[in-house]
Parts: structure tokens; sequence; C-alpha cells
């Protein structure tokens, strides 16, 4: 088994879409990226290619190639699914949290959560999305930017996850 980590963050600007986990959030602001800069799925495409030691997601997808403007971040996520699958990995699970101070995450969160499982071709119950904010503190409590954070455990074997 092996564990990784990702942390991401991205500025929230106007004209743009707020997209997180796949999900378009309506809000007066998005975040600022060459991608559609979906800071969640940003963090557990890290988080995966981390565990398989495989580098990072700028290593793979980098922001200097016109083939990644303003794609879906799902699309890196199902590359980064498809890498590990075919390197004998299978996700035990995805934990992750986001960080905003506004809007609220409560409402999406269940279908960030299918989202992410979707792309992944995981069971619900391997992927957790919570939410939280830093009490109005720093460039996150003032609705600046997003931040994220994910963990995951994957495992050789079976491969029937994918
Ligand atoms: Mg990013």
């Amino acid at each position: 088994m092996r564990i990784g980590i990702g942390y991401d963050v991205h500025r929230l600007v106007e004209g743009r879409k707020l997209i997180l986990g796949g999900v378009k959030i309506p809000y007066p602001k998005g975040l600022e990226g060459h991608s559609d800069a979906d800071v969640l799925t940003h963090a557990i495409c890290d988080a995966l290619l981390g565990a398989a030691g495989e580098r990072d997601l700028g290593e793979h997808f980098p922001d200097t190639d016109a083939r990644y403007k303003e794609i879906c971040s799902l699309e890196l996520l199902k590359e980064v699914g498809g890498l590990l699958a075919g390197k004998g990995w299978t996700i035990e699970n995805i934990d992750s949290v986001v960080v905003m101070e506004t809007p609220k995450l409560n409402p999406f969160k269940q279908k960030i959560k299918e989202k992410i499982c979707e792309t992944l071709g995981l069971d619900s119950d391997r992927v957790n999305v919570k939410a939280t904010t830093t009490e109005g503190l720093g460039y996150l409590g003032r609705s600046e930017a997003v931040a994220s954070y994910a963990v995951c455990l994957l495992k050789k074997g079976d491969g029937f996850l994918f």
C-alpha cells in the first residue's frame, strides 16, 4: 500500500466559472488558471500521482501546453486514473478538503463526490469530500482564493476497480 498527498490553490477572479470536482458552482467569481482551474481535482490528481511515485500534475500536463488550455480537469483525473491502473495500482480511498469562505459547498458535496467516483470508476464509499473555512482569516478567509488538500491510499493488486 502507498499513500499520497496533494495540495493546490487557485485565485478567485471575475469572469471565470467556479468548477470544483467537475461541478459548476453558482458564484460571481471563478478560479484563475490555464485549465478550468479545478483546485479540488488538481489536489486529488497530485495525491494519486504522489502515491504512485509518478511525479506531479504540472509535469504530466504542463500549463504551457495549449492542449490543456481550458480543459475540464476531470479529463486529467481520468488520465491519471488510467496511468495508475496501467501500472497495477487500485485506489483504496481518497479523502479531500476544500478550503473556501464563500460560497458554501455543502449543497454540492454529494454531486462532486459522484463526479469523482464516476471519473475514476470507484464505488461511492471510496471518495470523501469535505469543506471548511478559515473563519475569515487570511487570503482564503477573504475569498481571494480557494485551496484544496487530498490524500489517497493505493494498493497494488486486483485492478478490478478500473
Ligand atoms: Mg492547479
